[in-house]
C-alpha cells in the first residue's frame, strides 16, 4: 500500500483545489452533514444542484473517467478519486446526481449502443436530465431477480405494468433505469430485460414516501400500461440480469465506506458543547473512551478504503472486499448517532431545532441512518458476499435454482 500521491497525482490535486477555491467556499464546522440519501431536496436545491453540475461540466470537472467525446474528461479512476476527495471539502448543493452518474451512466456506457450513449450521456453529465434507479419491488429487494413487474412486446413498443418501491429521487427525475420480467417461463435470472423509461411518460405515477425523520428521499412508482419504445431497451431481451449486475457493482462502490467517518468531527464538537455534571462531556473519561473507540474504527474503515484506492492507483480492479467498508462504515455510523443522542440527554427526545444541539442534525441522522444499512446491500447480504467470495465459504442453499419463474411458489407452504 502506498498512500502518498505520485508527483502527477499531487499536480492534479493542486489543479482541482485551485478551481474549487475559485468557485466554491470551504466547508466549515457546523455546516449540515452531507444529504447522503437526498432527503432534504426541494425544487430550489434541485435547481442549485443543476447549476453547480453545469458549471463543473463546462470546466471539465465531472465524470472524470468518462469519454471526452461524450462530455467527460477522459481521465483516470485515481483522478476521479482525488477530485471527489477535494470537492468533499467544499460547500456544494446536495448531490442529486449520485444515482445517475454513479450507476445509470456507467451501465449505459457499458451496455448501451452508440445512439443511446449520444442521446443520454451528455445531458446526464451537464445535469440537464436527472436519473433514478427502478429496481426494488415490494417483494424483490435482496432477491432482486424475483421481481414481478412485466413488459410485453406490442409492435415497436413494450408495455410495462407493475410497481417499484424505494426509488430514490423519482419525484424530481426525468429518466429511470428499469428492470422488468419479459419471460416468466425461464429461470428467474434469465427472464429479465433492462430498459430506460421516461419518468414523464403517460401511466407513470410517482408517490413520495415520507420517512420517520421527516425526509422525503424515496418513492413508490406505479406503471400502468406505460409504453417504452424498443429503442430504449439496453442490451438483448433476456439479458437484464447481466446489465443489472453492472449497475449493482457500481452502486456498492459508489456508496462505499463513508457511512460514519464523515460525522466524526461533528461528534467531537458535540462532546465539547454538551455538559456532564457541569463540565464539558469531552472531559469525562467514559466519553473519551467512546470517542477513541469510534476514531479507531473510523481509521480502520479509512485504511481499508485506502487498499481499494491503492489497487485503483496501480490500475487493478478492487475485489469484493469493498463490501467490508460499506458494512463496517454503516454500522459505525449508526453507533455514533446513538451515542450522540445519549450525550444530549433529555434534549435528544425533541426534534425541534431550536432546543437541540447542532440544530437537530443528530436526531435526523439517528432516524435516517438505518437506511444506510439496507441500501446498496443489507448487512446480511454483504456478510454472505464476504463469506462466499472473500473467505471462500460454501454458498447458501438456493431452493429455486433452475426452476422456471412461473413455477416458484409465491405463498407460504400448503397455502
Ligand atoms: C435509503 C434507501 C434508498 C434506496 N434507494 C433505492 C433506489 O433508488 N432504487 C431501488 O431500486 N431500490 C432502492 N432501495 C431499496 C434497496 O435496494 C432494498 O431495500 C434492499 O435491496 C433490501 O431489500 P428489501 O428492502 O426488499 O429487504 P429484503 O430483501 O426483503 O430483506 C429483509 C431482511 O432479510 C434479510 N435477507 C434477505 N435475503 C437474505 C439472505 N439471502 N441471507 C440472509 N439474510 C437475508 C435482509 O438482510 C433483511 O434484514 C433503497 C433502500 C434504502 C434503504
Amino acid at each position: 500500500m502506498d498512500f502518498n500521491d505520485t508527483p502527477e497525482e499531487a499536480a492534479f490535486r493542486a489543479e482541482c483545489r485551485s478551481w474549487l477555491e475559485a468557485n466554491a467556499e470551504l466547508r466549515q464546522p457546523g455546516d449540515p452533514g452531507a444529504d447522503a440519501l437526498g432527503e432534504r431536496t426541494t425544487p430550489e436545491t434541485v435547481k442549485e444542484a443543476q447549476a453547480w453540475q453545469k458549471k463543473k461540466a463546462e470546466a471539465g470537472w465531472t465524470c472524470i473517467t468518462w469519454p471526452k467525446e461524450l462530455g467527460g474528461r477522459g481521465g483516470t479512476t485515481m483522478q476521479n478519486v482525488i477530485w471527489n476527495q477535494e470537492e468533499a471539502k467544499f460547500r456544494t448543493p446536495p448531490n442529486i446526481f449520485g444515482i445517475g452518474l454513479g450507476m445509470c451512466g456507467p451501465t449505459i456506457l457499458t451496455h448501451g449502443t452508440t445512439e443511446q450513449k449520444e442521446r443520454w450521456i451528455p445531458k446526464m453529465i451537464a445535469g440537464e436530465e436527472i436519473w433514478c434507479q427502478l429496481f426494488s419491488e415490494p417483494s424483490a429487494g435482496s432477491d432482486l431477480a424475483g421481481l414481478r413487474s412485466t413488459a410485453v412486446k406490442d409492435g415497436d413498443d413494450w408495455v410495462v405494468n407493475g410497481q417499484k418501491i424505494w426509488t430514490t429521487g423519482a419525484h424530481f427525475c426525468d429518466w429511470g433505469i428499469l428492470v422488468v420480467r419479459t419471460d416468466p417461463t425461464v429461470a428467474k435470472h434469465s427472464g429479465l430485460t433492462f430498459f430506460v423509461v421516461d419518468m414523464h411518460a403517460p401511466g407513470v405515477e410517482v408517490r413520495p414516501i415520507t420517512q420517520i425523520n421527516r425526509g422525503q428521499g424515496f418513492n413508490e412508482v406505479f406503471f400502468s400500461d406505460v409504453r417504452i419504445p424498443d429503442s430504449q431497451r439496453i442490451s438483448e431481451v433476456g439479458n437484464g440480469w447481466a446489465v443489472s449486475i453492472t449497475t449493482l457493482m457500481n452502486e456498492r462502490s459508489s456508496i462505499g465506506g463513508s457511512g460514519g467517518a464523515g460525522g466524526m468531527r461533528d461528534l467531537f464538537r458535540l462532546a465539547e458543547e454538551v455538559e456532564i455534571d457541569g463540565r464539558p462531556a469531552i472531559e469525562d473519561r467514559s466519553v473519551r473512551y467512546k470517542l477513541a473507540d469510534f476514531y479507531i474504527r473510523a481509521q480502520g474503515v479509512k485504511l481499508t478504503g485506502n487498499r481499494t484506492l491503492s489497487a485503483l492507483s496501480q490500475g487493478k480492479t478492487p475485489g469484493p472486499e469493498a463490501s467490508l467498508g460499506k458494512l463496517v462504515g454503516a454500522v459505525m455510523g449508526q453507533d455514533m448517532a446513538a451515542f450522540a443522542m445519549e450525550l444530549q440527554g433529555a434534549a435528544s427526545a425533541t426534534f425541534d431545532e431550536s432546543y437541540t444541539p447542532q440544530e437537530g442534525d443528530w436526531q435526523g441522522r439517528y432516524l435516517g441512518i438505518p437506511g444506510l444499512r439496507i441500501a446498496g446491500g443489507t448487512d446480511e447480504v454483504l456478510r454472505n458476499i464476504i463469506a462466499e467470495r472473500v473467505l471462500g465459504l460454501p454458498p447458501e442453499a438456493r431452493a429455486d435454482k433452475g426452476l422456471a419463474f412461473k413455477d416458484i411458489p409465491t405463498g407460504p407452504p400448503n397455502a
